[in-house]
């Protein structure tokens, strides 16, 4: 299904390969934190009202905005907090997977300029 729409380059089907593991280790972690450690649901037993709230996470240094489709496709990196990087199609990334998908091709924010924030001024 859509086979026509996955690149055939493999240092973007790389950054695709590492995309998708920092979204299996999110998961996982999330998984986690709903069953706690007994290995039951945390959420259901806990109100929302009770108990200290957890601290958001800490904004990520560059981020990997996606497309709508299913296929979550890489549209453009961002250095974290820019405002066109925000809500559910972007993914925290790290420096070199910002690296990574800027030399696949991915573009750089033209606000943000990440390329030039990592020297890749190209
Ligand atoms: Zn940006």
């Amino acid at each position: 299904m859509y086979e026509h729409l996955w690149p055939t380059d493999t240092h973007l089907l790389r950054v695709l390969e590492r995309y998708l593991s920092l979204q299996l280790a999110e998961v996982r972690r999330r998984l986690a934190a709903a069953e706690g450690a007994a290995g039951r649901p945390v959420a259901a037993a806990v109100p929302a009202s009770t108990g200290p709230r957890p601290r958001p996470a800490a904004a990520a240094e560059w981020v990997i905005q996606v497309d709508v489709g299913r296929t979550r496709r890489p549209i453009a990196v961002h250095r974290g907090g820019c405002p066109d990087a925000r809500g559910p199609r972007t993914v925290p990334a790290t420096r070199r997977d910002a690296v990574d998908a800027l030399a696949a091709g991915v573009p750089a924010c033209l606000h943000c300029a990440p390329d030039r924030a990592l020297g890749l001024d190209l």
